[in-house]
């Protein structure tokens, strides 16, 4: 018995051993022997593999002994002549009815001798021929091509098997030219069947056929390699025709069981998919009278229950998509605002609603968003709507998302995107056609408090307040020189010394020993921080009148923050040593400003504290 890497004290380990224990004796069923060569498989073989979509593989027992594959590769040549021909020509070809027949079954529709779905041995054959290919070596090359993406290694063909089934595979053969009797195979079957037991003769193991499930559950993409094998369309139909008709006569009893769509094949290896979740594997030759693995259909039947794994049986989906929704009055943007546009901003902050949202938006998760939106639609001018948290947004989440937007713009409300720029889900549409759907719409900011600041500015400026950057604010009404006479004002000039800076220019480094503080008297200016994952933060933008740098005076300590010049900037700047220097400042000047910068820095904190319990929710 072999246990995977790192596995040491899991309790899924500890299960998968105590279950590989249950069976291992369990030693009825025949091993197939109708190809020669499996007869030879050695009974006692048995291992039990589960794979989650973060390609984490639990093993137990003969994991990596080799077996050819066998009916398991059915689904995932279905798969394949799907994305070569589209679904319409394939199902024109070979049906999706569940025959309750045998797998070797010459189930074809009477009339248009049609198989009747894709996991019997005649759907099968005719799948093969729907492999897209200018010759046999290309058609069989890009078969092993595709397995050897599911699997994340390169596979072969075991030749002994492929031989022995060649030799015997009559009945295969009977398939093959009745199908091409009725047409369904419009060339010599011949080759088509040497095709068909070349993909049966696929050599795999246990751990392998784990991934196949795994890379199925993930929608197609390869959990371990990261890399797509099939479109999750074309996943949704392999995994139907596997929960219809993947254990033959057995498929109406298993998923009434164990409830995942599956596959088995007579050398016997199952292999079972629970969808968004895991893939299960197992491999014991013995069979029952379907040509199912004995062992495999305990195992998995027990993993399903002890694991709560049904299908039918998903867990609700609990989490709320909305993480926290407040207004602009709880949380405002990160620019610094004059009193009076404060002001406006808390009497009217209602008008912006913020909705931060969180993991998977479908169609589900995002009913109840729109439904909230829409009950506030009357008393709201923009909506905020914050993707950062959000893992994966489906279609059918987009398609309600767009239709809100456009909902919102007919009645005069702007929805603002923010947080989505990383991902890799980013709903194009919504980007790309967003404004032009709904024409109050900006395109989606990579930063939430980007947006807010947008929404703000929307609200301010329907209330009259105009940006006017070139203006430049006298040193008397600077916020750090309220309450001084005009000759300590004209006292203070004296010391101070003018500055410009270009936009985009660094005015100060954090990590840098402080030496001045600025007054800001033209432009605007953004206070930012690096984070760790390599992005900006930013912590404010200031505009004239305010002051930066400011906390140089109090501590001294290397500056804790970088500040650009976000336009063309004029300041000036007062150095730490005039103002500790009684000469160069008396006393009264400098208790108004310390009066003025302890407002000032009182005013950061109740922001800070605010914004830190808006978040806290
Ligand atoms: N190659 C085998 C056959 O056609 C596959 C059957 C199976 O695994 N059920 O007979």
């Amino acid at each position: 018995m072999s246990g995977a890497d790192g596995a040491a004290g899991s309790p899924i380990q500890a299960y998968l051993e105590r279950m590989y224990e249950r069976y291992a004796d369990l030693l009825e069923g025949e091993v197939a022997n109708y190809i020669p060569e499996l007869a030879k498989a050695d009974k006692r073989w048995f291992s039990i593999c589960i794979a989650t979509i973060d390609g984490h593989v639990y093993e137990v027992g003969d994991a990596r002994q080799p077996f050819t594959i066998q009916s398991i590769s059915k689904p995932f040549v279905y798969g394949m002549a799907l994305e070569d021909n589209g679904e319409q020509e394939v199902l024109s070809k070979v049906g999706v009815e569940p025959t309750g027949d045998a797998f070797n079954s010459i189930s074809l529709d009477p009339g248009s001798g049609r198989p009747l779905n894709p996991m019997i041995n005649a759907g099968a054959i005719a799948v093969a021929g729907l492999v897209r290919g200018e010759s046999a070596v290309e058609k069989l090359h890009r078969i092993l091509q595709t397995f050897s993406l599911y699997v994340g290694r390169n596979v072969t063909i075991d030749h002994v098997v492929y031989q022995s089934e060649k030799s015997t595979g009559h009945r295969n053969r009977a398939i093959g030219h009745m199908l091409r009797n009725f047409d369904i195979l419009g060339v010599d079957p011949d080759p088509i069947l040497d095709l068909y037991f070349q993909q049966c003769s696929i050599a795999v193991t246990c751990h392998d056929l784990a991934l196949m499930a795994a890379t199925l559950a993930n929608g197609g993409v390869n959990p371990r390699t990261g890399q797509r094998v099939a479109k999750p369309e074309y996943v949704e139909n392999m995994l139907s025709v596997m929960a219809t008709c993947g254990m033959y006569d057995y498929a109406g009893e298993w998923i009434y069981k164990v409830g995942m769509p599956a596959k088995s094949g007579v050398s016997g290896g199952i292999l079972a998919v629970l969808p968004g979740q895991l893939g299960v594997s197992v491999f014991s030759p013995l069979l029952d009278a379907h040509g199912n693995s004995m062992r495999g259909l305990r195992v998995c039947a027990d993993i399903s229950k002890d694991f709560q794994l049904h299908l039918f049986n998903a867990p609700r989906i609990s989490t709320s998509a909305i993480r926290a929704k407040y207004d602009a009055t709880h949380l405002a943007s990160r620019r610094l605002r004059g009193s009076e546009e404060a002001r406006l901003l808390k009497e009217h902050g209602e008008q912006i609603r913020i909705y931060e949202l969180q993991g998977e938006l479908t169609f589900t998760t995002m009913e109840p968003v729109a439904r909230e939106v829409l009950q506030h639609l009357d008393t709201t001018e923009s909506i905020l709507i914050d993707l950062k948290r959000v893992v994966f947004m489906n279609d059918a989440a987009q398609e309600v998302l767009t239709d809100l937007m456009r909902t919102a713009s007919a009645q005069g409300v702007a929805l603002v995107l923010a947080g989505a720029h990383e991902q890799d889900w980013l709903p194009k549409t919504i980007a790309v056609q967003g404004p032009a759907l709904a024409p109050l719409t900006p395109p989606p900011f990579a930063d939430n408090d980007l947006a807010l600041e947008w929404c703000e500015e929307r609200l301010l400026s329907g209330r009259g307040v105009e940006r006017v950057p070139e203006a430049t604010v006298a040193l008397t009404a600077h916020d750090l020189c309220q309450g001084l006479t005009p000759d300590e004002l004209a006292r203070l000039l004296e010391n101070l010394q003018a500055r410009s800076f270009s936009a985009g220019d660094a005015i100060i480094h954090s990590g840098d020993c402080p030496d001045h503080i600025y007054f800001l008297s033209k432009g605007t200016v953004s206070v930012t921080v690096g984070l760790m994952n390599g992005r900006r933060k930013r912590f404010s933008t200031l505009s004239a009148g305010m002051v930066f740098g400011e906390m140089a005076l109090v501590d001294r300590l290397p500056r804790s923050a970088d500040v650009h010049a976000d336009t063309d900037v004029e300041c000036y700047v007062l150095s730490c040593e005039k103002f500790e220097d009684v000469a160069c400042l008396d006393a009264s000047v400098r208790a108004a400003l310390l009066r003025n910068l302890l407002r000032h820095v009182s005013r950061m904190l109740r922001r800070a504290n605010e914004e830190v319990s808006v978040l806290a929710q």
